[in-house]
């Protein structure tokens, strides 16, 4: 079996322990070794990091564009085995899987344009014959720390700005996933960017995150995961005034109006809800049914749910594939003992079903009859679990959507363009689908959230310049 280490300073660096990475749809297959690294393997990527800065900082855009443009090439062309590698370690499927190794390649082909695209601005003085330019430059060197369920997506589309806006990189990826984020750091390392400029430190996260967040060397700390590591994330972060940007939990809404077209509702509900094996931070957790179409839409979508087939990730007919690993099986299995407790909740599905392989399978769960305030309701399973919350109309809708801590993203089905709009305005949350599945973003536009789900500038597009460079006002008498 091959061991991987981690890449500093443009060597691979092997660890104190390898741990093992094992395929949640058959955990016979052992993907690889992968190294854990000590704090003193830390310090040296920052180092290295910290001494490419200047240099690159200061290379040529176009010099930075070639090389993101060579990433996004490389990627592509390689999507069969990426995609193949990502199913098998995350429990993907392998159509989902191939998509988001797709989508990494586009996201580095964006950033690669941005680099081109550093913009400034000019103005006058208000003193006579003076001008000032507002310039933007890179913050630095940048800890990246990334989870498990998109394990090559997150980590390119953290890296991919960071890198075209001129910063140096240290990523840790989720112990679970390193595979993805390794054969990323192989590629950087082909297509030849300067040794030190990307440095990927694999390792437990309460070592090596830790030890990102509070290291004095890393200027600013971009995170995605949950809600409760994210706040550690902040306080360790912020007490030495670094830059932080947070991506973490969601409990998102969808909501079915009177109006929805139902055809179009359950598709939404059943593909956000449950694609991915409902391992998604935008993934629909809470379906919101105004009465009228209440039964019609449980019926529906449970004969719907039906004809979904779980199973191996690789396995073309297999519509969901398994759950990550043990620890998020018994979380979900948790909860839907506690939704079958609760009063008033019938949970449909949710079985623990064996397949020809040993692996963590788990057939979606519907829990009709769900109160907002119902434990699972307000917190986060992350796994293929929804709850169906009825409502006597859309205002009762509303408030139901926002009456969560959360706020990163809300989807509403509605045939009413009135609706549609009103909504858009009175949902507490970052992003807003209107007859789309609440998961499902493009590379190319802000992304993130508010509440607890979101601290810091949003991700992705242009705006990604507010998290990853930062401002300098010149005033210049010729
Ligand atoms: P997690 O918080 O357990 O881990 C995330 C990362 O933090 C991992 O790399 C982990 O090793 C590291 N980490 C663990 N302890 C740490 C510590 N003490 N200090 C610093 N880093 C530490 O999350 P997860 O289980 O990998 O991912 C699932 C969570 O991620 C869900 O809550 C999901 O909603 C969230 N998520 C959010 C988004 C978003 O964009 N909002 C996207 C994907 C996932």
């Amino acid at each position: 079996m091959r061991t991987h280490g981690s890449y500093i300073k443009g060597f691979w660096v092997e660890g104190y322990e390898s741990r093992d990475n094992v395929n949640p749809s058959d955990t016979n297959d052992v993907i690889g070794g992968f190294a854990r690294v000590d704090v003193g393997a830390l310090d040296d990527a920052v180092d290295a990091a910290r001494h490419a800065l200047p240099a690159w900082s200061m290379t040529s855009p176009q010099t930075r564009a070639n090389l993101l443009e060579a990433v996004a090439a490389e990627i592509l062309v390689d999507v069969e085995r990426l995609g193949e590698l990502l199913a098998r370690e995350e429990g993907k499927t392998l159509r989902e899987a191939r998509g988001e190794v797709t989508r990494a390649s586009q996201i580095f082909r964006f950033f690669s344009g941005e680099a081109l695209r550093m913009r400034g601005e000019r103005q006058p003085s208000t003193r006579e014959g003076v001008f000032v330019n507002i310039h933007r430059e890179p913050v630095g060197v940048v800890g990246i720390i990334t989870p498990w369920n998109f394990p090559i997506a997150i980590p390119a589309w953290k890296s991919a700005p960071a890198l075209a806006y001129g910063n140096t990189v240290v990523l840790k990826p989720a112990e679970l996933v390193s595979g993805s984020a390794h054969a990323l750091a192989e590629i950087i390392d082909r297509v030849g960017f300067p040794p030190g400029v990307f440095n990927l430190v694999t390792g437990a996260g309460a070592v090596i995150g830790d030890a990102i967040s509070s290291h004095p060397g890393i200027d600013a700390v971009t995170f995605t995961g949950s809600s409760e590591v994210g706040r550690k994330v902040a306080m360790a972060a912020t007490a030495r005034l670094a830059k932080v940007q947070l991506e973490m939990g969601g409990k998102n809404p969808l909501i079915i109006a009177s109006d929805a077209d139902l055809d179009i509702a359950v598709e939404c509900a059943v593909q956000g809800a449950f694609f991915s094996t409902g391992q998604r931070c935008t993934a629909s957790s809470r379906l919101i049914i105004e009465d009228s179409v209440h039964d019609e839409f449980v019926e529906r979508t449970l004969a719907r749910m039906a004809t979904l087939k779980v199973g191996h990730a690789l396995d073309a007919t297999v519509d969901i594939g398994p759950v990550v690993d043990q620890r998020q099986l018994d979380t979900d299995l948790r909860y839907l003992e506690i939704a079958r407790a609760t009063p008033g909740s019938t949970v449909h599905g949710g079985h623990r079903v064996d397949r020809e392989h040993p692996g963590f399978y788990l057939t979606p769960a519907l829990i009709v009859g769900a109160l907002n305030g119902d434990q699972v309701s307000c917190e986060e399973v992350f796994g293929p679990v929804a709850s169906v919350i009825k409502v006597a109309n859309y205002d009762e809708a509303v408030a139901v959507a926002n009456d969560t801590p959360f706020g990163l993203v809300s989807g509403i089905c509605t045939t009413s363009l009135a609706k549609a709009e009103d909504y858009q305005r009175r949902s507490d949350t970052g992003m807003v689908m209107v007859n789309l599945p609440t998961a499902g973003v493009d590379p190319h536009v802000p992304f993130g959230g508010r509440k607890s789900s979101s601290y810091g500038p949003h991700e992705q597009g242009t705006h990604a310049q507010d998290f990853f460079t930062q401002g300098k006002t010149a005033y210049v008498r010729p």
